[in-house]
């Protein structure tokens, strides 16, 4: 747990948030600005940060993530239709929240990757 860290502090409770799902070792929520009409974060609730630091420690959540994943696109109905899954890592990727995270994107045709 970091304590200045937004999804720490939903991942414990102290800032409310909406959990659509969540398993053993991540939750999901909406993005509070979507950029989708589906528009989900898969969130562990430890604080994983750098990917390029990940360790062993990791390959729980990795799995539940995936987990999360698969139930999130049943549970949207986006199974058939489609949706990508995005990681943001450092500034160039222009990640804004230094806690490991999926976004889920879908709803309608997506733009190609640039
Ligand atoms: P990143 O750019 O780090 O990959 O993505 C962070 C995402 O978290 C952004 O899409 C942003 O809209 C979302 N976000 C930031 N703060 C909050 C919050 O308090 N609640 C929710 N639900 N999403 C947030
Ligand atoms: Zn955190």
């Amino acid at each position: 747990m970091s304590s200045d860290c937004i999804f720490c502090m939903i991942g414990v409770g102290s800032i409310k948030s909406e959990i659509l799902y969540n398993n053993d070792t991540c939750f999901v929520i909406r993005d509070i600005d979507p950029k989708a009409p589906i528009h989900l974060l898969v969130i562990p609730y430890k604080h994983f940060g750098d990917l390029t630091n990940l360790t062993s420690d990791f390959y729980e959540t990795l799995c539940d993530i995936f987990e999360a994943m698969k139930n999130m696109a049943l549970q949207m109905q986006i199974k058939d239709t489609g949706y990508r899954i995005v990681i943001n890592q450092g500034s160039n990727a222009g990640q804004q929240v230094e806690h490991l995270h999926v976004h889920m994107l879908a709803g309608k045709p997506l733009s190609t990757m640039g």
